[in-house]
């Protein structure tokens, strides 16, 4: 069978690239696939996060998920700490990555920044509980962001590890499905970084829960170039901001870029940011206001997680009982 997984940290702040790159291709896939989406808390822990503050953001999480159409009728929504099995397959996978492998990682690079020493382990051996994730419900497909390739090569090398060390066929070697114009949005400030949760600037980013007032204010201020529009998308070879906001345009009104380009050729960004922001209060106000609508009741959302979480436990307890059978735990 077909089972899609897939999940974001609740560390605040979703935004238009969790959207563009994850929310709405999640939804698409419901209908063709069996679909778990996690709100993967015990990943956001490996950066500090505010207990109390915590909570609100995995509510906020789920909140998201199901604006963008995420339809806990049809998917399983839950959050990771609920179902134990994610930390046991975890220790086991820390067990079967090499250090090696991890050394390799781009974005503990990135988020440790120059300070590694005073990193959490946690950031470290993310990757490996990303593998547990996954591997957890033997999912086939991954829906995610660019960034995320790279985490889902080492779940591939760790299954196929797995899989040769104790001697089964126990995992599937899981596909990533990166989809569309959205795959890779990039910071409002640098167009070579990746719009973050994370990075501590406002104005890099877009969130789901920015007034129109605010989303028309960063998309003025967002870095251009003083050069027009060209007919072709090709010709913005080295114009990595020029670039992002085009591709936003073309992820949010399903259009290619050639075709955007086509349309303001020979426009300027002080016009193009005007139409942008349009088709961006359009397309986010309603997700915005679905997601305030959800958050007036708390208790609606941690019971959808609660029945999720059953549903995740039941498909997981076999799964980890045949690994910890392969790897000769005594039960
Ligand atoms: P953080 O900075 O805390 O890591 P994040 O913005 O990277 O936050 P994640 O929770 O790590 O968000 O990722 C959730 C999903 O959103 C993943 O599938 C990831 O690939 C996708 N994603 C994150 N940022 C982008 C982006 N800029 N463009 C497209 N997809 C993205
Ligand atoms: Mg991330």
């Amino acid at each position: 069978t077909n089972r899609v997984f897939s999940g974001a940290q609740p560390s605040g702040n979703m935004h238009l690239g969790n959207y563009l790159g994850a929310f709405r291709n999640w939804a698409k896939l419901q209908d063709d696939f069996e679909c778990i989406y996690c709100v993967v808390d015990m990943h956001a822990i490996t950066v500090w996060q505010d207990p109390e503050d915590l909570k609100n953001q995995v509510r906020e999480a789920a909140a998201a998920y199901i604006a963008s159409g995420v339809d806990p009728s049809k998917s399983i929504l839950f959050n990771q700490s609920r179902v134990p099995g994610h930390a046991e397959l975890a220790w086991i996978f820390n067990c079967v990555a090499r250090i090696g492998w991890l050394n390799r990682m781009t974005q503990f690079k990135d988020k440790a920044g120059k300070n590694r020493e005073n990193a959490s382990v946690g950031l470290y051996v993310y990757p490996n509980l990303m593998a547990a994730d996954i591997l957890l419900y033997k999912a086939t497909h991954v829906p995610v962001g660019e960034d995320q390739k790279q985490h889902l090569e080492l779940t591939r090398d760790i299954a196929q590890k797995f899989n040769n060390d104790f001697g089964r066929e126990m995992f599937p070697l899981t596909e990533p499905l990166i989809l569309g114009e959205g795959a890779r949005v990039m910071s409002l400030r640098d167009g070579t970084k990746k719009m973050s949760k994370s990075d501590p600037s406002e104005y890099s980013r877009i969130n789901l829960n920015d007034d129109a007032d605010t989303l028309a204010l960063k998309i003025r201020k967002a870095k251009t170039d003083a050069e027009l529009l060209p007919a072709l998308a090709k010709d913005l070879e080295g114009r990595p901001e020029a670039q992002n906001l085009v591709g936003i345009y073309a992820a949010l009104m399903d259009m290619s870029r050639d075709a955007v380009c086509g349309q303001f050729e020979g426009k300027g960004f002080g016009d193009f940011k005007k139409a942008l922001t349009d088709v961006v209060v359009d397309k986010v106000a309603p997700i915005t206001n679905e997601m305030t609508r959800l958050m007036a009741d708390p208790a609606y959302i941690d019971s959808i997680l609660q029945q999720g979480g059953e549903k995740a436990q039941a498909i997981s307890e076999p799964i980890l009982a045949d690994i910890k059978k392969a790897v000769g735990f005594l039960a």
